[in-house]
């Protein structure tokens, strides 16, 4: 017969115990919630006391049933209150011996029908159920950060886990209204061994200066949809359990990858553990606080020391697809005149249509006047030579993603353009130093990575190459503004920071199916549900296109010789047997 959960303990009040206390007696079970000492417990009260204050003044919760929570808590410091507790969750820090030392001493304590239960990240359920006197009742219960907000556990069985306790831990989760995932004991599970490696390249592209703590963050929002820059989890994590996650990851996997970016050690070291300690990549008011506070990294509100800009008025785009139609669109709505080029005069005149039909549609849903649209439609003109192009301020290709093609439109546009008119290309994957080799003014090329659809999405990545001149970036980033688009600025390394940062967790979720550690709607439901993101990997690669993704992957393996890089052969099988995605009607999924 199944267990009754009525009483149960959580061991630390931390990041994590504090909010899984919560969980629970919001679920009417009573919680003994343990601390180290006196000080410790009286901040672990404070934070519940915090979190359903809010809760309170958001309407969410009556103060009765805050009264009523509150009184189903019982805060200690004494480890023996476990004695009649039905179940056991261990919230301490990330530390194995740690960790050990407790299990070892709640076993002594609690029945012989009680669960114990580790909300580790990483380390192994198993050496943790080891330490005790009985393995079988050992499971992991891993709650997702904030755990009264999340709605995603994971629940690890080692070996030697009894069927019902997982399967008594399992229900419980789903009374406490979560979703759980039964998953072996390997260290990061589903969601931390997908997350970290991309938490992690995003450290190292902040140490290395590649592009700011905003603009990596800012990318992953307005580019991904996350909810979260990764910089900014990482310092709502805590870099030091970051840390430890990492550090566990890559002693048993050894992917370079995973080995902890260097300054996480420097900054934990230094006490900059992220919002508990009030610093870590960013700065907050106070520890604890979520709310930002300007520090010697913060951009000067004024924009800092203005670069000289260069003037543009007058816009050439070069191209008859997708990206080159939401490109004219967005010029041609913010006021810019627009020649675009393509290659027959049937091409413009379809360019037009998707134009006028894009800006007809905008108005038909509010969000464009008459007048708008029609002032737009006046700064359009449509051209199929290159020479039209010798007058304006700016040209941004968006032509066929193949190097020859953009280096000879290049070479080109450099004998066309007037001098000083900026050249950008808005490749995806090709190095934007190859087109601005093509010219003989590289100081003038600049890569404009838009986004698809290019009237929605706000984000575009600004490249700039070892040849590109301050002034042209800064034009660029002061054109984007005037675009109503979010810039981020970049070094030109394939990926950029988005693709960078996206295809790598893509395409370990490959392989992480792959090696049948979980399946493809175990995967999707981890990363939506403890994560916070808009689509599941399989969901999201389905829709990218299996061979567009692995044509970025390999670029990606290509540039930096990682091996952790190269693309899973089940995507490259994939690609072969012609499953692309939705598109072709089946990828990982197959599609009616
Ligand atoms: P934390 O540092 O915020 O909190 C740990 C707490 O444990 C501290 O308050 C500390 O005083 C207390 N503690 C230490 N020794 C203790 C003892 N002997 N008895 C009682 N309490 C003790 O850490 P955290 O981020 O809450 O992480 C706790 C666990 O949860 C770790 O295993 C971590 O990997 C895991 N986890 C963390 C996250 C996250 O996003 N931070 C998410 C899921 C799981």
């Amino acid at each position: 017969m199944a267990r009754e959960f009525s009483k149960v303990a959580v061991v630390g009040l931390g990041t994590m115990g504090a909010g899984i206390v919560e969980v629970f007696a919001r679920n009417a079970i009573d919680v003994v919630a343990i601390e180290v000492d006196e000080a410790a417990v009286d901040k672990g009260r404070g934070v519940l006391q915090h979190s359903t204050d809010r809760a309170v003044s958001r309407g969410k919760l009556s103060a009765e049933d805050q009264a009523d929570l509150h009184a189903r808590v019982h805060f200690t410091s004494s480890m023996d209150e476990v004695a009649d507790c039905q179940l056991v969750i261990e919230a301490v820090p990330e530390h194995l011996h740690l960790k050990k030392e407790i299990f070892a001493k709640l076993d002594a304590v609690v029945g012989p029908d009680a669960i114990l239960a580790t909300n580790t990240s990483s380390l192994s359920v198993t050496e943790i159920a080891v330490a005790t006197s009985n393995p079988k009742r050992v499971v992991g219960m891993h709650f997702f950060n904030p755990a009264p907000v999340l709605q995603f556990v994971e629940v690890i069985r080692t070996v030697v886990t009894e069927d019902e306790v997982f399967e008594d831990v399992k229900a419980l989760a789903q009374r406490l209204g979560k979703q759980p995932v039964v998953v072996g004991d390997k260290a990061g599970f589903i969601a931390n061994a997908l997350l970290f490696g991309y938490l992690n390249h995003a450290v190292a592209m902040f140490e290395s200066r590649y592009a700011s703590r905003e603009d990596i963050d800012a990318a992953m929002k307005l580019g991904c949809g996350y909810p979260m820059g990764p910089l900014a989890l990482m310092d709502l994590i805590g870099l030091d359990t970051a840390y430890e996650i990492l550090d566990t990851m890559y002693k048993q996997g050894r992917d370079r990858l995973h080995a902890p970016s260097p300054i996480l050690k420097q900054m934990v070291s230094a006490g900059l553990k992220g919002r508990k300690s009030g610093r870590g990549f960013y700065t907050y008011a106070e520890p604890g606080s979520s709310q930002l506070v300007d520090d010697a990294l913060s951009p000067a509100a004024d924009g800092g020391d203005h670069e000289a800009t260069r003037t543009v008025r007058t816009v050439g785009v070069v191209g008859s697809g997708t990206m080159a139609t939401g490109i004219i669109e967005v010029f041609a709505k913010a006021g810019f005149d627009v020649t675009y080029v393509t290659r027959s005069q049937s091409k413009v005149d379809a360019v037009t249509a998707a134009v006028q039909k894009s800006l007809e549609k905008a108005v038909q849903r509010g969000k464009l006047t008459q007048e708008a649209r029609d002032e737009a439609l006046r700064h359009l003109t449509g051209s199929t030579s290159l020479d039209d192009l010798a007058t304006v301020d700016l040209v941004v290709e968006a032509v066929l993603e193949d190097l020859a093609v953009k280096r000879a439109l290049f070479e080109n546009l450099d004998e066309i353009c007037k001098p000083g008119a900026i050249l950008a290309t808005t490749t995806s994957s090709l190095p934007v130093v190859e087109c601005a080799a093509a010219t003989t003014r590289p100081q003038d090329v600049i890569g404009m990575h838009f986004f698809n659809p290019a009237q929605v999405m706000k984000l575009v990545e600004v490249v700039h190459t070892v040849s590109t001149a301050p002034d042209v970036v800064a034009t660029v980033e002061q054109l984007c503004a005037d675009l109503d688009k979010h810039s981020v600025t970049c070094g030109d390394r394939s990926g950029f920071i988005v693709n960078a940062l996206l295809f790598p967790y893509l395409n370990d979720a490959v392989k992480m199916l792959e090696a049948n550690y979980a399946t493809a709607d175990a995967i999707d439901t981890a990363m939506k549900t403890g994560c916070g993101l808009p689509m599941g990997p399989f969901e999201l690669l389905d829709v990218v296109g299996l061979d567009v993704s692995l044509a970025i992957q390999r670029e990606l393996y290509l540039e930096f010789r990682e091996r952790g890089f190269a693309p899973a052969p089940l995507l490259e099988h994939l690609v072969t047997a012609g499953y692309l995605g939705r598109k072709s009607g089946r990828g990982f999924r197959t599609y009616a």
